[in-house]
C-alpha cells in the first residue's frame, strides 16, 4: 500500500489505474527526448505572445532537435494557435507549465501537476510518443482547471506531435472527479495488489514482481517449480509436443527476465558502475552516406566508378521513413501518409519475405 501522504502524480494515473502497485522507472532517452521538445515548444509559445509577427521563423537550434522533431513540435505550436481561435478565446489567455491541484470535497489534495498549456476553459498535453490511453491523466488537469476556476465544464486536447493528431476530450467536473477519486480510492487500499499489465515493463518493480511471473506462468498450462529441473535437463530436439509447449513457457519467463537482467547490466556498465566478471565498451557504429547527392556525383559523374543503376542498387528507401518524413507536408497521421505514400508508388512498393511468428494460442 502507498503512504497517504505521497500524492499521486497525473502521469501515472493511467498506470495505477491498471495495477495500483506501479511506480515509474527514471525517465530513458525517449522520456528526455520528450522534455526537450516541450520546453521548444514553450520557447515558440513565449516567443509568439512577446512578436507575434516572429514567432514562425523562431530558431529552436538552441534545443537540438532533429528535423523530424522541429516539425513535430511546429505542428503542436500551430495546432494550439489554431485550436484557442477556433474555441473564440484571446491568444493572450494563453498560459503554460502552470501548477494546478484537484482537492475532494475534504480539500484533502489528491494530486497536482503542471499543465503544458491552458487557456481559460481549454487546456493542452503535448506528447513526443506513442498514442496511449493518457484519459485519466488529462482529467485530472481538467479537473484542476475547473477547480481552479469555478466552473463546470472543460475541454482537452491531448496533441501527439508523431501523428500530427489533436484528440479532443469534452468534460464535467463530475466525471473528472469520479475518475480521480476512484483512482485514488484503488491505490490507497491497504489490500491492493499488484497486476500485471502492458505497463509492467516502466515499472520499477518488474525485475522482481511476483505478478508478471505468475502471470506469465499461467499463460496456457502453469509449470509446476517442481517440474523445472525435469525440462531443463531434456534436449529440446527430444521433447515431444507437450513438453515442447511447456518448455516454450520456460523460455519466455527466462527470456523477460535476461532482458532486464541484461538492461540493468549495460546501463551500470555505461555508467561506469561495476558488474563482476564483465565490462562494456563502445564499437564503432556502421559508416553510412551523409549526403546521397554528393555521393553519387563523385562516385558516379565525377569518378565513373559505378553507373546510376549500380549506385541506386546500394540505396534503400523505407515506406514507414517516407511516410514519416511526408506527414508534415500533408498534415495528416502517420497511418494515413503511408496510405497516401502507398498510393502514389503503386506496384514499386515491394515487401519482404515472409516473417514466420510463434505465439501463444488462446
Ligand atoms: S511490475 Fe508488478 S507492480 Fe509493476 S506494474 Fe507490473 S504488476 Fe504492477
Amino acid at each position: 500500500m502507498r503512504e497517504h501522504h505521497k500524492l499521486l502524480s497525473p502521469s501515472s494515473l493511467p498506470m495505477l489505474e491498471r495495477c495500483p502497485c506501479f511506480e515509474s522507472t527514471p525517465a530513458g532517452e525517449a522520456a528526455e527526448r520528450g522534455t526537450i521538445q516541450h520546453s521548444a515548444l514553450e520557447h515558440l509559445i513565449k516567443n509568439f505572445k512577446l512578436k507575434p509577427e516572429k514567432a514562425e521563423k523562431a530558431s529552436l537550434k538552441k534545443f537540438k532537435l532533429d528535423s523530424e522533431e522541429e516539425s513535430q513540435v511546429r505542428w503542436a505550436f500551430r495546432k494550439v494557435l489554431e485550436l484557442v481561435e477556433e474555441h473564440g478565446l484571446p491568444v493572450d489567455d494563453i498560459r503554460q507549465e502552470r501548477r494546478v491541484t484537484v482537492v475532494n470535497n475534504k480539500f484533502d489534495q489528491l494530486t497536482y501537476g503542471y499543465i503544458d498549456i491552458d487557456c481559460r476553459h481549454i487546456l493542452f498535453d503535448y506528447k513526443s510518443g506513442q498514442q496511449r490511453d493518457s484519459e485519466a491523466q488529462i482529467m485530472a488537469y481538467a479537473a484542476g482547471v475547473m477547480q481552479e476556476g469555478g466552473i463546470k465544464n472543460a475541454t482537452a486536447y491531448i496533441l501527439y506531435g508523431k501523428d500530427a493528431y489533436a484528440q479532443r476530450y469534452d468534460f464535467n467536473i463530475d466525471q473528472c472527479m469520479s475518475r480521480v477519486e476512484g483512482i485514488e480510492k484503488y491505490v490507497m487500499n491497504p489490500d491492493a495488489k499488484p497486476l500485471a499489465c502492458e505497463y509492467c515493463g516502466w515499472c520499477k518493480s518488474h525485475l522482481t514482481c511476483p505478478a508478471v511471473i505468475k502471470s506469465m506462468q499461467i499463460i496456457g498450462n502453469t509449470i509446476d517449480p517442481k517440474d523445472v529441473d525435469g525440462l531443463l535437463s531434456i534436449k529440446p530436439g527430444k521433447a515431444d509436443a507437450k513438453t515442447l509447449g511447456k518448455m516454450k513457457i520456460l523460455a519466455l519467463i527466462a527470456g523477460t527476465w535476461a532482458k532486464a537482467v541484461d538492461a540493468e547490466a549495460r546501463s551500470r556498465l555505461m555508467n561506469g558502475k561495476k558488474v563482476v566478471g564483465w565490462k562494456g565498451g563502445y564499437r564503432k557504429g556502421k559508416q553510412f552516406i551523409t549526403d546521397l547527392n554528393n555521393a553519387h556525383q563523385a562516385l558516379v559523374e565525377d569518378a565513373s566508378y559505378l553507373s546510376t543503376e549500380e549506385f541506386i542498387s546500394c540505396c534503400s528507401a523505407s515506406v514507414p521513413k517516407l511516410a514519416k518524413a511526408a506527414q508534415a507536408a500533408l498534415g495528416v497521421g502517420e497511418k494515413k501518409a503511408r496510405e497516401e505514400i502507398e498510393g502514389v508508388l503503386g506496384d514499386i512498393v515491394g515487401r519482404g519475405a515472409e516473417i514466420f511468428y510463434v505465439t501463444k494460442e488462446k
